[in-house]
């Protein structure tokens, strides 16, 4: 951690919108840091699937170093149709950063704002409010790659370590505790398994329940994914933090996303011990990309994840007051009338940028 009250984010803008999401977030930190007396320094780093043709390299070790040294980063989107590696496979340093800085909490808050419309009729709808933590280093995800395939079979392997676990659960539990002080509800982690059919999950709910066991002021409890895809329907505003394996994680938080707005309003953070990515959690949107109409918001809100992130790690106070005067800027925008494009509006990306500043310090 730098100095208290001052930070360095290492921005990686990438491709397609994900230089338009950034360059709109970034104006809005300006007056943000202003405000409240806190200092952020960016550096602007290039990586991603044009950098790639461009110079053959996709994600140049001088922008991993600084992006390594920096307080957090905050990533736009990379990849783009066509440019792929000469083995084929796409370029992607947001997955290098993630193994490389052993990110194994995915945070993916799935938050219903004002005035954005959700998915579901009910009265409650407008009371979602959960974060879903999906473990990103192991799980099903283990053998990825590298999976056993012959002529007649094939097998990939689901792995769950107790040390990741412990992680996976510590950070949910102190998560929730967090939550629980800034949002005034009482916090609760459910964790999300298949522990009735897998003894790797059983065994992943041994250990979540020993973490448990140091949170007593959290509630706990444990869910079977299949029945908590079926809930996720029925009933979101009943959950709180929700710690899941990797690829549980990765279909529950597009379920999500898609009772909250969609893509264009889904933060998302991949957090490690040390080090921390914020990025929305939508692609690069070739289809969009460059009309100037890219839903900015998922961005502001990874935003003030990382101000919020930083805040707990030690920033100081600003920081934590910047969050969530962030948050609720963009609110209060939607809740007053702003309308992007992926709901049917008008308002571009800078309109968003723009609308969002104006109720900065208002
Ligand atoms: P990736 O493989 O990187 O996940 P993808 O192809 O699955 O990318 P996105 O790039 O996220 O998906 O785009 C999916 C759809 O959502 C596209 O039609 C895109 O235009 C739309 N979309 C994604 N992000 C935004 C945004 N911020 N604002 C408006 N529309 C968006
Ligand atoms: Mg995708």
């Amino acid at each position: 951690m730098a100095q208290s009250n001052s930070v360095r984010i290492a921005v990686l803008p990438g491709d397609g919108i994900g230089t338009e999401v950034t360059e709109a977030t970034l104006a809005v930190l300006e007056p943000l840091a202003k405000r409240h007396g806190i200092g952020i320094t960016t550096e602007v780093l290039p990586a991603g699937a044009f950098h790639y043709q461009a110079t053959g390299e996709g994600f140049p070790e001088s922008s991993f170093k600084a992006a390594e040294a920096a307080d957090a980063i905050l990533l736009g989107a990379m990849g783009w149709p066509g440019i792929r590696q000469v083995d084929g496979t796409e370029i992607a340093p947001q997955l290098d950063l993630r193994f490389r800085l052993n990110l194994y909490a995915g945070v993916r808050p799935v938050r219903a704002i004002p005035g954005v419309p959700v998915a579901l009729a009910h009265p409650r709808a407008r009371d979602i409010d959960l974060v879903l933590i999906r473990e990103s280093t192991e799980g099903l995800f283990h053998s990825r790659g590298k999976g056993l395939v012959t002529e007649d079979h094939a097998e990939e392997t689901l792995r769950i370590t107790r040390k990741t676990t412990e992680k996976l659960s510590r950070f949910a539990f102190l998560l929730a505790r967090r939550r629980a002080q800034t949002r005034r509800r009482k916090g609760r982690v459910t964790l999300v398994d298949k522990a009735n059919v897998f003894r790797a999950f059983a065994f992943m709910r041994g250990v979540f329940d020993e973490v448990a066991k140091d949170f007593p002021e959290v509630d706990n409890a444990h869910h079977y994914v299949d029945a908590m895809a079926l809930d996720l329907i029925r009933k979101p505003w009943d959950f709180d933090v929700l710690p899941t394996e990797n690829m549980f994680g990765d279909i529950l938080s597009d379920l999500g996303a898609g009772l909250v707005g969609g893509m264009g309003f889904s933060p998302s953070a991949d957090i490690g011990d040390d080090h921390a990515v914020f990025q929305p959690a939508h692609g690069t949107a070739p289809d969009i990309a460059g009309q100037g109409i890219a839903n900015p918001t998922a961005t502001l809100l990874s935003a003030a994840m990382m101000l919020d992130w930083l805040a707990a790690r030690g920033a100081g106070q600003g920081f934590a007051d910047a969050a969530s005067e962030l948050e609720n800027a963009v609110d209060a925008a939607f809740g007053a009338g702003l309308r992007t494009a992926d709901i049917g509006g008008r308002d571009g990306t800078a309109a968003v940028a723009k609308a969002v500043a104006a109720r900065i310090g208002g």
